[in-house]
């Protein structure tokens, strides 16, 4: 008998695991892909770390939450400095004076925020889209450059019907600061981040390819208490209806040079290059390898079954993932959390510190 059975092994389930192990329950943990880490997870290939479900980049500014995950993993200073290429040229991300230079010639801040005055979409209201928020934010010859493509291709939707907030997530900056994230604290554990959730989940029993839903009734009934990090509208069966989800695909390639794109991390602006971004793994962490693996990130329409990796916050999906809140809220010895319980674009930060609370609140009540 277990106090907690914590279904899926990513990284709210394995904080929550680590909290309530370390205050005494008996904790068990269940993950149905074959591996440990949801979309964390990280493998070596030919001594190279491999982000096996996208470029991952630990950023925060709360220092509890940076001292936590220290403590199972130690954490390699990296910046990540994107570039974009959008019309056979490159840019520099996030918004900064080097891209200002580069689009307009541009040297002195008061230059820049210049043109982007005279450019930008003034409204005497707030931004409805992401769309108006960006115009809003940089002028139209950034959003034409470089988000209107990238966004309509990893969204699959005009940027009209897209909520503000995902353009709010880049920095703009009247610096020379190329650094993609505003965080105190940046770096990828040493390893990779499958190091991270191991020593996290250290002496507490996981299976891994048990699918809780396969089992409900004979998995819930060994533990007092479930914590859910699934999806919900599976849960019920999918009843209510079908919360949108983005798929992604990823294509590696493999050359024998140890250096093929010069940058972690590039993404392709223009609608018409398939893919959205280019990651070189070799960069995030140093290696002695003298090959390169690099993945090409397709973001592809996403069908029940399929991967889940960006929820689709629209109006209709919010009111479905609340409905189906209501209905998990009748089991009480149910909790959620996580990205996709909660249908919710969170960073890993985030989650760690959701894990945290969460637990705590548990393990102090
Ligand atoms: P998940 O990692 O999805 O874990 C949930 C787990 O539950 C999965 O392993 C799943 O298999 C398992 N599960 C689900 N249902 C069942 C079931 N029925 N039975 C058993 N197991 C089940 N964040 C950053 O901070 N920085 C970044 O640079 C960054 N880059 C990202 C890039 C991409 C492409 C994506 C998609 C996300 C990125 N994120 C980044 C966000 C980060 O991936 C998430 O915040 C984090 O992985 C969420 O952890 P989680 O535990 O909530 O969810
Ligand atoms: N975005 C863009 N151009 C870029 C990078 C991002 O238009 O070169 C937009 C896009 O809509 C994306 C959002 O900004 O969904 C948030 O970008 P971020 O890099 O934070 O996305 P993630 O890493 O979560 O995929």
């Amino acid at each position: 008998m277990y106090d907690y059975l914590i279904v899926g092994s990513g990284l709210y389930g394995a904080v929550c695991a680590r909290l309530l192990a370390d205050s005494g329950r008996r904790v068990r943990v269940v993950e149905r892909r074959s591996h440990i880490g949801g979309n964390v997870f990280t493998e070596e290939r030919e001594g190279i770390v491999i982000h096996s479900y996208g470029a991952h980049i630990f950023h925060c500014s709360n220092q509890e939450i940076w001292d936590f995950v220290n403590r199972f993993a130690s954490f390699r200073p990296f910046v990540n400095r994107p570039v974009s290429i959008s019309g056979g040229k490159l840019y520099s991300l996030p918004f900064n004076m080097f891209t200002f230079n580069q689009l307009w010639g541009v040297t002195s801040p008061d230059e820049a925020r210049a043109i982007i005055e005279q450019e930008r979409l003034v409204l005497d209201r707030e931004p409805r889209n992401l769309e108006e928020q960006a115009l809003s934010m940089v002028g139209k010859t950034i959003y034409d450059l470089l988000i209107r493509g990238y966004t309509t291709k990893q969204w699959q939707r005009d940027p009209k019907e897209l909520p503000p907030w995902i353009i709010k997530r880049l920095p703009l900056r009247f610096t020379y600061d190329n650094n993609y994230f505003n965080d105190t604290y940046q770096g990828i554990p040493d390893g990779g981040y499958t190091k991270l959730i191991q020593g996290l989940l250290r002496d507490i029993k996981v299976d891994t390819s048990v699918d809780f839903l396969n089992s409900r009734t004979e998995l819930a009934a060994q533990a007092k208490h479930v914590i859910y990090t699934g999806a919900l509208d599976e849960f019920f069966g999918y009843d209510l209806g079908v919360l949108e989800y983005r798929g992604l695909r990823f294509e590696h390639d493999r050359f024998e040079s140890e250096n093929v794109l010069g940058n972690a991390v590039i993404n392709y602006g223009d609608e018409d290059v398939p893919y959205t971004r280019r990651i070189e793994h070799r960069h995030f962490s140093p290696t002695n390898s003298t090959v390169s693996i690099v993945s090409r990130e397709y973001p592809t329409a996403w069908r029940p079954g399929d991967i889940p990796f960006y929820p689709v916050n629209s109006p209709h999906n919010e009111t479905l993932h609340r409905k189906y809140c209501e209905r998990i809220a009748e089991f009480k010895n149910y909790h959620i959390g996580g990205r996709l319980a909660d249908y919710r674009y969170y960073d890993m930060h985030q989650v760690v510190g959701a894990a945290m609370k969460f637990a705590r609140s548990l393990t102090t009540g």
